[in-house]
């Protein structure tokens, strides 16, 4: 076993607090230097003298500290190390002169830093984190690898690179146009791949006023205009609908016939209809990361969804995923806990109307559909934050609802709002600290400032809060945004759970495919009517199979079943499948048998 210190710099806060982490030290109280402070003011921990106890972890106010005992990882494979207390990144991924290579696994492993170090931006110091990398070292170090060409032509200039970054939303920051962002790229190219996004209208209009999904289109055509050997996708599909999903994934998948593509994605079915192999990348959050071998993609989702690697011989996770290949059967229609009459409602450029609906007891239900169809607005008007014009919110019903966009205000942590909300008639903080804390990860972070959390932490945090509020009918927006594929696993099924035991009901917008399988009891849908981009339709609750197959049918797309697992995949468009199941109309299950 190797004994793993992590310090996480952004959350350590020497002058605040009392040096908890050195006072309670045992070996420290023995006389050894097993935390020192470092030259930067904060404290350095010894991964040779600490006996490995965790009471730094404990008593340290802020949770800047982990340590971990693990599997000795090869020292040897260390790429690149953050400093001593730092993150570090074991093995590089495979970099093919053509097709599409695909980086899966948890936030915080290395994905983004492998990515860079792939692009050249960022020099790796192969663990010797005192000196700046440098690239005569990593080409020694390589040579004989296939990396070794590749490091060799990015050393010498000779290798271009176009890369779209994580966080899309920052792109706005500088001010400008759509038009200007793509300014300095060919005007032929620039103009193609803003057709090809669907941008092209909007050439003339500030960065600042587009929507995020808006904003991720025009990254990814600044990219693909972009000429270049190596392209770099991170995250390319937050933000978007199930269309844009899909139309994204078509145009990569036709620079992947030329180009070489790496792709960091944590929506499983796109990755997998996307990408032709996969590393999968395993580790802990904020303190290593091991890239696997590159496995077939078929292979390398199997291996995920089943939670271990063989070759490796690591699990990541205890349970395997399941899907259910056949619709579920549908539950005997109990009595409806909430029922909705028809909402209309309009803006200056918009107007929604939705058909009534019931949802039943223990029941969750999935909201589906393209952007701008009024998703939002729709449990706006349930939550009783937007008034609908036509039509009125059930009444008597007590909603906890969990906004699209989540903004952390005040220095507060989530144990300041937890003892905060403690006195709330009805707050269930038994529910909170039991089951959810635990159940989303959040040990580590009840102490850490709600504005220094990642987009991830914030989401599970939120998303927690909401569901410890007592409520006849949770509203969740897009709970799966920032979280990566195992978090969103993890977070369907424990919303599921929660509403069957509390007999309550959830409705719950979101995008991934795999997320809402496993989330959703029934479906809403909603559309655009006739296409009108200026109008929005919503429908249901329907079962699973009829809600699965509207949506598909709109969205045109199919999917087929894994032989092995039965996971649902997206079918090619105009195969063999794909037009069958088209002609009989069975979208997304199997044909019951
Ligand atoms: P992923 O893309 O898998 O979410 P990243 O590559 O962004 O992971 O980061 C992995 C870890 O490396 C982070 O949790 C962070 O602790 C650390 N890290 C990333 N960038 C830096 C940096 N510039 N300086 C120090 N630590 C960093
Ligand atoms: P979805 O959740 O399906 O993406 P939304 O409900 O967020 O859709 O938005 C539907 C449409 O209503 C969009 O075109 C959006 O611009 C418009 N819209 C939403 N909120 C407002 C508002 N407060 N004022 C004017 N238009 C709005």
């Amino acid at each position: 076993m190797a004994r793993i210190a992590i310090l996480l710099e952004d959350r350590c806060h020497p002058k605040e607090c009392q040096w908890e982490c050195q006072a309670y030290c045992p070996p420290v109280r023995m006389g050894q230097e097993c935390i020192v402070e470092g030259p930067t003011g904060r404290p350095i921990i010894s991964e040779t003298l600490c006996i490995g106890c965790g009471i730094c972890v404990h008593k340290c106010p802020f949770d800047a500290i982990k340590i971990l005992n693990t599997p000795e990882a090869d020292p040897s494979e260390i790429v690149h190390r953050y400093g001593y207390n730092g993150f570090r990144l074991y093995r590089l991924p495979a970099v093919p002169r053509q097709g599409i290579t695909g980086l899966l696994g948890p936030n915080g492993t290395g994905k983004s830093t492998a990515l860079r170090i792939l692009a050249g931006t960022e020099v790796p110091n192969l663990g010797a984190f005192d000196a700046a990398g440098a690239w005569p070292t990593v080409l020694e170090r390589f040579r004989g690898t296939q990396l070794h060409e590749h490091f060799r032509r990015v050393a010498s200039g000779e290798l271009t690179v176009a890369a779209k970054p994580q966080y899309v939303d920052r792109l706005a920051e500088g001010g400008g146009s759509v038009a200007e962002m793509l300014g300095n790229l060919p005007g032929g190219a620039a103009a193609a791949s803003l057709d090809a996004v669907g941008l092209l209208g909007h050439r003339d209009r500030p960065l600042a006023e587009l929507s995020g999904g808006e904003l991720q289109l025009a990254a990814i055509a600044r990219t693909l205009a972009t000429p270049a050997d190596l392209y770099l996708f991170d995250e390319p599909s937050s933000y978007l609908d199930i269309v844009h999903r899909l139309k994204v994934a078509r145009l990569l998948r036709r620079l992947g016939e030329s180009k070489s593509v790496v792709v960091v994605e944590h929506d499983l079915a796109l990755l997998d209809y996307l990408a032709d192999s996969a590393h999968l990348v395993y580790g802990e959050e904020a303190a290593f990361g091991v890239i696997s071998h590159p496995l077939p993609m078929r292979t390398a989702i199997n291996t995920y969804l089943t939670g271990y690697l063989k070759d490796e011989n690591v699990r990541f996770r205890t349970d395997p995923v399941r899907f259910v290949a056949h619709p579920p059967k549908l539950a005997p229609r109990g009595s409806a806990l909430v029922t909705f009459g028809a909402l209309a409602k309009r803006y200056p450029a918009f107007s929604l109307a939705t058909e009534p609906g019931a949802l039943q007891r223990g029941e969750t239900v999935g909201i589906v559909g393209p952007n701008a169809t009024g998703k939002t607005t729709f449990v706006k008007m349930l939550a009783g934050v937007e008034r609908p014009e036509e039509g009125s919110p059930p009444t008597g019903v007590t909603v906890s609802y969990k906004p699209q966009y989540l903004k952390a205000t005040g220095p507060a942590s989530l144990r300041e709002r937890l003892d905060a909300r403690r006195s709330d008639p009805g707050f269930d903080s038994g529910l909170f600290e039991r089951e959810l804390v635990p159940g989303l990860r959040l040990d580590g972070v009840m102490d850490v400032a709600l504005t220094d959390l990642s987009g991830g932490e914030l989401q599970r945090a939120a998303v927690a809060l909401a569901l410890a509020q007592p409520a006849t009918l949770y509203l969740l927006d897009e709970p799966s945004a920032y979280l990566d594929a195992d978090e969103r696993m993890a977070m369907a099924k424990l919303i599921r759970r929660q509403v069957e035991r509390q007999a309550v009901s959830a409705l719950v917008v979101d995008h991934d495919v795999y997320f809402l399988d496993l989330a959703s009891d029934a479906l809403m849908v909603f559309r655009h009517p006739d296409g009108a981009l200026d109008r929005g339709a919503g429908a249901g609750p329907f079962a699973m199979r009829e809600g699965m197959n509207r949506l598909l049918r709109e969205v045109e797309v199919t999917f087929r079943r894994d032989a092995e697992t039965r996971r649902p995949r997206i079918n090619r468009e105009g195969s063999v499948l794909d037009r069958e199941q088209r002609s009989s109309g069975e979208y997304y299950y199997e044909a019951a048998a």
